[in-house]
């Protein structure tokens, strides 16, 4: 498939440019800067030639038109994707996004970030992304019923419960799911229906969902800030943190740490930045966030800019937005101790430069964001066992995978002396290798 040249550097442009920001954000192509990760951790673990280069294009790169009709009665043509990375260690599993500036380069990313991170966290999925060009905010609830189903008609026997599992991102959420998994199951007979629900993770618990599963990401993060707190012999309810993103990640990250004593002083979404030093209240701000669409309004914190938020002085930052969010411009006016990449590529390459000169320590996207998988993986298996677990036991379960990905990275990186970055990709490529070399490469 071609790079789409000019459509992509309108839609770079476009998301690099959050409401408010006072600078011009780095221009950065995701996938050249995925696979610069990529050959880093390569080169240092001297990775099988053979493996890298097939790991350097997804497997499948599928595009789909569709038309749908609006509730004025006009049809428009939608553009969506759906990218499958790899699927050596299980089906291709990763998020579909609705965003305006969703492009292949982007998803191809995405994907091959989603293979990473079900290796590195040993879940028995492969990597894929998927997603519809579509500012969600544009359209009604019943649009965006219609968009879901056509685009699921679309993808067709591309996905499915053993080949590839979709599951929420930025833009979509549990009713999304539901809506998917419906179409599907009303699209594949009557035999194998029912087990056709496990087409997708994080539904409604009512459809099929597992409990903790929405909480999932955000909780997630939140256990590696507990691995990087013990380590560092730091006492979480003395902490102060701020977060870029309320929506799903980041505001049940901001929920969680808040339940352990930590103080949310400084949040940025869509709707612009605010602050208090004093504290603010995680719940309230989700309720209030979820009613009004953005944290604009709030009664507890004030109103800032963007260079404010960014220099906040606190010991946590957790970018939950978008990708490119760190850059050479923002990266020196941080005032945190510790990054936790709720996003996915949140920083650039530039800005880890300066962040490693100034000894703020960085949790790697590809294992700080890695709960929503790992729950996801408990909801497909509770779909396949007709089981629903307790809420407590998915907990516990999300924190011990999270716990031992933590440390195998962390022992990585001092058994190598490199970077938290370079030790996951290497920790995951490890995994991948050794199938590979145990398989051979068909026929
Ligand atoms: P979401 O749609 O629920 O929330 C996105 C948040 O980003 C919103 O608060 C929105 O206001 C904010 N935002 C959007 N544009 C912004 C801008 N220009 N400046 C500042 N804030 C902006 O999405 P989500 O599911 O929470 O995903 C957030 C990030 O986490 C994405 O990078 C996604 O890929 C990643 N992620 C999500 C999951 C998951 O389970 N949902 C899992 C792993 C990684």
């Amino acid at each position: 498939m071609a790079r789409n040249g000019n459509e992509e550097r309108v839609a770079t442009k476009e998301r690099r440019r959050p409401k408010g920001a006072v600078v011009e954000l780095e221009d950065v192509d995701l996938y050249d800067l995925a696979l610069s990760l990529f050959d880093r951790a390569a080169d240092v673990m001297n990775l099988d030639p053979t493996v890298r280069t097939i790991l350097q294009q997804p497997k499948n790169e599928l595009m789909v038109n569709f038309p749908v009709r609006l509730d004025d009665g006009r049809f428009r043509l939608f553009k969506g994707y759906r990218v499958q990375h790899n699927n050596l260690l299980g089906p291709y599993k990763g998020g579909i996004r609705y965003a305006r500036f969703v492009t292949l380069n982007e998803l191809k990313a995405m994907a091959f970030w989603m293979t990473m991170k079900n290796s590195l966290v040993g879940v028995p999925f492969g990597g894929a992304k998927g997603g519809v060009k579509l500012d969600p905010s544009q359209f009604s609830e019943s649009e965006l019923q219609r968009i879901t189903r056509r685009y699921t008609h679309a993808l067709g026997t591309n996905i499915g419960p053993d080949w590839d599992i979709p599951a929420p991102d930025l833009g979509t959420n549990a009713q999304t799911m539901v809506w998917v998994s419906d179409t599907y199951m009303n699209t594949i007979g009557y035999a194998q229906r029912f087990a056709g629900r496990g087409v997708v993770t994080g539904k409604t618990v009512a459809s099929g969902g597992s409990l903790g599963r929405e909480e999932a990401t955000g909780r997630g993060v939140v256990c590696t800030i507990q691995s990087w707190a013990e380590e560092q012999k730091v006492d979480l309810r003395k902490v102060t943190f701020a977060v870029q993103g309320y929506g799903n990640v980041g505001s049940f990250a901001s929920t969680t740490l808040a339940d352990l004593g930590a103080t949310l002083v400084a949040v940025q979404d869509h709707t612009g930045s605010i602050a208090n030093p004093k504290g603010m209240d995680a719940r309230g701000l989700q309720a209030h966030a979820r009613s009004r669409g953005g944290i604009a309004g709030f009664a507890g914190g004030r109103s800032i800019d963007d260079a404010a938020f960014w220099a906040t002085p606190c010991d946590v930052l957790i970018p939950a937005a978008l990708e490119m969010q760190i850059t050479e411009a923002n990266a020196p006016s941080l005032r945190c101790h510790v990054i936790a990449e709720g996003a996915n590529g949140p920083t650039a390459p530039a800005a880890d430069a300066i962040l490693a000169k100034k000894g703020i320590h960085v949790i790697p996207d590809i294992l700080c964001n890695a709960g929503g998988v790992v729950v996801s993986f408990f909801e497909w298996t509770q779909n396949r066992r007709g089981e629903s677990w307790p809420l407590e036991e998915v907990r516990g379960k999300l924190k011990r995978y999270m716990d031992a990905a933590y440390a195998q990275v962390r022992a990585v990186a001092t058994e190598r002396k490199i970077d938290m970055r370079t030790a996951a990709y290497v920790q995951a490529l490890t995994r991948i290798a050794s199938v590979y070399h145990e398989r051979g490469i068909f026929p």
